[in-house]
């Protein structure tokens, strides 16, 4: 198929999924438990504007010539790798696969996606749907199941030639044993426990909302959640007053409930996860000043309140490990050394934040931590053409912009002897 043909089905998809946007949001939440405003008014349409963004790079890659030989004329090669295998997590089924899945097809390759095993639908609707664009039979393949089956499967076939793989860093591990046997290609977007910090000179008002919005979003299932915030000693009061009344205003609703924002964990087992997590906070001395609770609403799904803890250290188990739920982790600075130090000790560095008024100490900061993304007064803020993934343990390789045409293509040499 022409490339030009290629990037005309992914942007008649974009347009079909947007037509669909409430019928798939609504399956989402209906699968996650996200609020339908999430699954519905942002997902979708993010997914649609990725497929659109990538349908445009279709016919848009170009190889190099290079000078320097009267003997030979010397060129690259763009060209895709073959069948790329997408493994892909439950908090945002669609929107996740869709960066993987919109560029690998872009580029000319085959994908074999395996949805998580608790929201598999969106992704199977999403086969019909890229049918009904054009896509030709065996272009795109859904296989649902369960990871330690079908993911390590796919991730040592050897008719599989790359995987893109999205989850937790141990399966991320897991996947690259076995993906060793093949010696594919792999990129790894996992897991994070990003801090988001907070300087005197900043807006206060915005750095609450926006501290809220950077844990409570996605019900804090969220890769890039910004689950430690750190605050410096001279504002923590005034900031910490803000963050827990807007927490308290933020009760669980039904996620079908157009108005609500705080909808279902995905599941029992993960709620039970958060629960742990919030007793090994009070049991290890951090002090819980919102939420805390499971709570029911209308004797189904799996809620859970929105959590703050305050006065929390770096060696708690609140401020290392993902939690993956509504919990936010509130420690407290002095100085923009220990702001980087702290926001550094983690074995992750998906992204972080910085609010303040300065623009030097912002960027300063920005420059000195560690993670693949950082905002500066925002917070879980995302576009196609800016690329996304980890440093650290977070993973490796970048989905979006440009720099994902890196992970979906290889380069081949052609020497023409002239000589
Ligand atoms: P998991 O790692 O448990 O699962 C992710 C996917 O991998 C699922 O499809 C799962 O299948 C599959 N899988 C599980 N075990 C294996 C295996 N041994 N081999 C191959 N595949 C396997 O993550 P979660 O679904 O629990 O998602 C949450 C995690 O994802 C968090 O850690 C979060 O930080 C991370 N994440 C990272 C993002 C990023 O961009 N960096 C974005 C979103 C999430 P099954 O469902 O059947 O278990």
């Amino acid at each position: 198929m022409k490339p030009r043909q290629r990037g005309r089905i992914l942007m008649r998809a974009a347009e079909l999924l947007l037509s669909r946007a409430d019928e798939f949001g609504r399956i989402e939440t209906l699968d996650n438990g996200k609020p339908i405003f999430e699954a519905a008014k942002i997902d979708m349409p993010a997914a649609a504007e990725c497929l659109s963004y990538f349908g445009e790079y279709a016919d848009k890659l170009y190889g190099d010539t290079f000078p320097g030989r009267e003997d030979a004329f010397l060129m690259t090669l763009r060209e895709p790798i073959g069948v790329v295998g997408a493994i892909t997590p439950w908090n945002f089924p669609l929107l996740q696969a869709l960066w993987k899945i919109a560029p690998a097809l872009a580029l000319g390759n085959a994908v074999v996606l395996k949805p998580a095993s608790v929201t598999p639908l969106t992704a199977l609707m999403f086969g019909e749907l890229l049918a009904e664009a054009g896509l030709p039979p065996g272009a795109f393949n859904v296989i649902p199941g369960p990871g330690a089956v079908v993911g390590q499967a796919m991730a040592s076939h050897p008719g599989i030639d790359k995987i893109s793989f999205t989850g937790e860093t141990e399966t991320g591990k897991a996947i690259l044993r076995a993906a060793a046997g093949t010696v594919k290609r792999v990129s790894m977007e996992l897991g994070g426990k990003s801090p988001n910090i907070v300087f005197a000179d900043a807006d206060l008002d915005a750095a609450a909302k926006g501290a809220i919005n950077a844990i409570f979003y996605g019900k804090g299932e969220l890769c890039s959640a910004g689950s430690r915030l750190l605050v410096e000693a001279s504002v923590h009061d005034a900031l910490m007053e803000k963050i827990v009344d807007r927490a308290r205003k933020l009760a669980p609703g039904d996620p079908l409930d157009p108005k609500t924002r705080l909808g279902s964990l995905v599941s029992e087992k993960q709620r039970e996860n958060v629960a742990r997590y919030v007793a090994a906070g009070r049991k290890e001395g951090a002090k819980l000043v919102a939420g805390g609770n499971a709570v029911s609403v209308g004797g189904k799904g799996a809620f859970f309140e929105a959590t703050v803890f305050d006065a929390v250290t770096p060696e708690m188990t609140i401020a290392r490990e993902e939690i993956f739920g509504p919990v936010l982790a509130t420690l407290t600075f002095q100085n923009e050394d220990e702001a980087v130090a702290v926001g550094n000790s983690t074995i992750y560095g998906l992204a972080a934040a910085v609010w303040s008024r300065d623009i030097k100490r912002a960027l300063r900061t920005a420059r000195a931590l560690k993670a693949g993304t950082v905002w500066i007064n925002a917070y879980n803020l995302y576009d196609p053409g800016l690329p996304f993934g980890g440093y650290k343990e977070s993973g490796f390789g970048r989905e979006r912009g440009h720099h994902a045409l890196e992970e979906y293509t290889q380069v081949k040499s052609i020497w023409v002897d002239l000589a």
